[in-house]
Parts: C-alpha cells; sequence; structure tokens
C-alpha cells in the first residue's frame, strides 16, 4: 500500500468520496483517502438525504442546484446507483412567512432552480391527504426529491478506486504535519503517510483534526435525531418530500413502506461527543415528530415507529460550510461545517474543492462565500429574507 500521495484526504464521508472522485477525475495519479473507522462510517450513514434547492441564500442554492444534475443523471457522470427518488419537494412555511418565501423562490428561479409558489388548494391537489388550513402559501420543486447517503458514498468512492484513488479504512490521523508552513503529510495509528495535498473532510471531527495543525476550526456539534415509521394503508403509494417549516419537521417517504421524520434540534442538550453520544432516538421524540409530521399527513397518526437514531450536525457560527484552504499552512485543505444539509451538495463539494485544489480556484460554483475568514470579515452567509419559523432545524433554510 503506497505511503506517499499526491493528496490525502481525511475522512470517508460523501465529502471525502466525492473530492476523491473528483480529483481522479480531474487526473491526480495519487488520491489516498483515510478513515479511523471505514466508508461511510461517520454521519453521512445517518443522513436524512433530502435533496431540494430551497434556500433562502444563493450560494447554497447554487451548490444543491449544480449537485442536483448528478443525482439526476448519476450513472452517466460517476456510475453505479445514488438512489435518487424524485418525489417533488415542498417547503410550507407560517403565513407571516409567505412573502419572504416568494422573495426566495424568486431568487431560486432567477438562477435556474424549477420551483413555483403555490396556493394551499394547488398542494392539495399535489398531495391529497394533505391538510392545509393553516397555509396562505408553498414552494414547490417539482424535482426534488432524496437519495440513498451510503449507495452515494459507495458509488463514488467505487468509481475513485476505479480511476486510482487508494481507500485507507481503521487508519486515524492523529497530527497533521507541516514544515516551514507547507503541508508534508499526516500522522497515523498507522505510521506517517505523506503528501504535499492534505484535505480534511472529518465530519464533526473536523475541528479535533484540524487542531492538530494549529489551527481553531470554528464547530458546533449537535445532536439530531430521524426516525423510521411504517406508512399506513392510505398513504402507501407514499408522498412528497417537506420541509415543513410551518410545523417544524421534515419528512420524506424511505422506500416502499417508511416514511422518515426529523425535527432538526429537538431538545437544548450539553455538548455531544461524536465518538461517544447517544445514537438512538429519545422516546418523547418517536411521539413527537410522528405528531408534527401528522399534522399536515393525518394518515401518519396510524404509523407504526420502526427505528430511528441520531447523529452529529457539524455547525459552523452562520451554519453554513467551510470550504477554503487551511490559513498558515500551503497545501492543507478543509470542507466542514455542514451541519444538516451537507449531502444534497456533496457532489458540488466535491467538484469544487478538486478545482480549488488543481486549478487555484472552483468555478463550477463561486465557493468563495464559504470562505473561512468571513467571520472575522462579519460576513457570514445570509439570505436576503430568511424565515423566522417556529422551530429550529440547527441550521438555517
Ligand atoms: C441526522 C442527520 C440528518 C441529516 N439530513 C440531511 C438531509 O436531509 N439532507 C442533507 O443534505 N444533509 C443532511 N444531513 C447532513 C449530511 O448528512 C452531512 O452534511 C454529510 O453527510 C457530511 O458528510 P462528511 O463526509 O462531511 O462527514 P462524515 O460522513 O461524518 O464523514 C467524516 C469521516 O471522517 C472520519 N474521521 C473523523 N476523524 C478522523 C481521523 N482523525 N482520521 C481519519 N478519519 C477520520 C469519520 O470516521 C467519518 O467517516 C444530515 C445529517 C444528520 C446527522
Amino acid at each position: 500500500m503506497p505511503r506517499t500521495a499526491d493528496a490525502i484526504i481525511i475522512g470517508a464521508g460523501v465529502m471525502g468520496a466525492s473530492l476523491a472522485f473528483h480529483l481522479t477525475r480531474a487526473g491526480m495519479q495519487r488520491v489516498t483517502v483515510l478513515d479511523k473507522r471505514g466508508l461511510c462510517g461517520g454521519m453521512t450513514a445517518k443522513s436524512g438525504a433530502l435533496v431540494r434547492m430551497h434556500y433562502t441564500n444563493e450560494p447554497e442554492a447554487r451548490m444543491a442546484f449544480a449537485a442536483l444534475r448528478y443525482f439526476q443523471h448519476w450513472k452517466d457522470i460517476v456510475g453505479g446507483h445514488c438512489g435518487f427518488t424524485q418525489t417533488g419537494f415542498i417547503m410550507t412555511v407560517t403565513p407571516d412567512n409567505a412573502e419572504r418565501l416568494r422573495h426566495n423562490v424568486a431568487m431560486l428561479q432567477a438562477i435556474g432552480v424549477n420551483t413555483s409558489v403555490i396556493t394551499p388548494q394547488e398542494l392539495r391537489e399535489l398531495q391529497p391527504l394533505a391538510q392545509v388550513d393553516d397555509l396562505t402559501v408553498a414552494a414547490y420543486e417539482p424535482e426534488s426529491g432524496y437519495a440513498d447517503p451510503i449507495a452515494t458514498t459507495t458509488a463514488f468512492m467505487q468509481a475513485a478506486l476505479r480511476q486510482g484513488a487508494t481507500l485507507r479504512e481503521r487508519v486515524e490521523v492523529t497530527a497533521i504535519r507541516n514544515a516551514g508552513g507547507r503541508v508534508v503529510g499526516v500522522d497515523t495509528t498507522d505510521g506517517l503517510f505523506e503528501a504535499p495535498i492534505v484535505v480534511v473532510m472529518a465530519g464533526p471531527w473536523s475541528d479535533r483534526v484540524l487542531r492538530t495543525g494549529d489551527i481553531d476550526f470554528p464547530l458546533t456539534p449537535q445532536r439530531a435525531q430521524v426516525a423510521f415509521y411504517r406508512r399506513p394503508p392510505e398513504l402507501a403509494r407514499g408522498h412528497m418530500v417537506f420541509i415543513d417549516g410551518a410545523l417544524g419537521a421534515y419528512f420524506r417517504p424511505h422506500g416502499d413502506a417508511l416514511s422518515l421524520i426529523g425535527v432538526g434540534l429537538w431538545k437544548p442538550e450539553p455538548r455531544p461527543d461524536p465518538d461517544a453520544y447517544n445514537e438512538t432516538n429519545d422516546p418523547d421524540f418517536i411521539t413527537a415528530a410522528q405528531a408534527r409530521a401528522a399534522r399536515r399527513l393525518p394518515s401518519l397518526r396510524l404509523a407504526e415507529y420502526a427505528r430511528g437514531h441520531a447523529g452529529i450536525y457539524d455547525v459552523s457560527p452562520d451554519t453554513r460550510a467551510i470550504l477554503d484552504r487551511a490559513p498558515g499552512i500551503d497545501g492543507l485543505y478543509m470542507a466542514a461545517g455542514f451541519s444538516g444539509t451537507g449531502f444534497k451538495i456533496s457532489p458540488a463539494v466535491g467538484a469544487c474543492m478538486a478545482e480549488l485544489i488543481t486549478q487555484g480556484r472552483a468555478t463550477f460554483v463561486d465557493i468563495t462565500p464559504f470562505r473561512f475568514s468571513r467571520f472575522q470579515e462579519q460576513q457570514p452567509i445570509r439570505g436576503a429574507h430568511e424565515y423566522v419559523l417556529p422551530a429550529d432545524f440547527g441550521h438555517r433554510i
């Protein structure tokens, strides 16, 4: 197994796999991915994996829009399958947010997203069993849906391996090594690996990894839960994907029989350790999540709990990702802080980071708004018309 590479990627989640695919596709010969657990051993496997474009800020919307093409044409672009299921997507907001929603839909339309503002009656036509009395408007995206996060990551990695990448599982990076202001490799539980380029894509562990290179990466870990319920016969044919801002829940079908329901931040909790936290559902979460979703789709009241889990969001100060070079160490890059919204943009993150590394700048999508220095510059990513919602999703929409 080679111990010298052109680039080392720390983390074999969906981001690391996407970057390995894009770097090798760009012709980089020796790309080594290291993971202390294994492929998809982190938060990607826990993802709700909603694929939607509705954001209140343009930079993230552009990333999501660019990534949609991958999900739609996965076989041609990456190979294998990603489990993308086009269901249509609905964003609801409380009536006091209706004007904001109109502005946001106009912003999304201007960048090319297929979306429209719909009335409650139109929502009922699209989703016949929906209860819509509390709504004045909603946003609709016919092309959105959800994907399979494990299949997506596996397909990215298999393509990267075919293109020459190496995956080393159960190898933990213990320190980033640099000499004279340049990265030279990483120390691991399996010895030294050398490379002139190192990319930290370690999910909620990214701040710990970067601290070994004396970089203070501002991440707050937050525990978030999702639960799966057996759909009752009335919903046997499935339903659309919802981010129900009005009710404080998101939900989507999960294959033929289940629905996934999440609520983002459930209750204030002490700072979790991503290596040791309660990975199961809180009993009161199971009933509360179901009750919220059932206010929109009343048939879900009859759904039976099947299983569920908790994961950790890696939350930056503005809840948006940091995609950049690391300050002060040439050759060191970082992509983390995705909170609960990274999966859907992962194809674009890999494409943009590969361009940043190989060409010095990303053109697939402009990632300068995601720069590390934005917090110091008091330039956080903010939407012009952010919603003021009754529930906290753990990240801004
Ligand atoms: C409950 C939940 C629901 C979500 N729902 C959605 C959604 O609906 N839509 C959406 O777009 N996004 C969603 N997300 C967010 C999305 O899943 C994440 O943004 C994305 O999966 C992050 O991928 P990653 O590769 O950055 O991190 P991870 O998948 O966490 O991968 C990081 C990897 O780094 C490895 N690692 C860590 N430290 C080291 C080390 N020292 N040495 C070597 N390896 C190391 C870990 O083992 C891990 O495999 C959700 C997240 C959660 C938790």
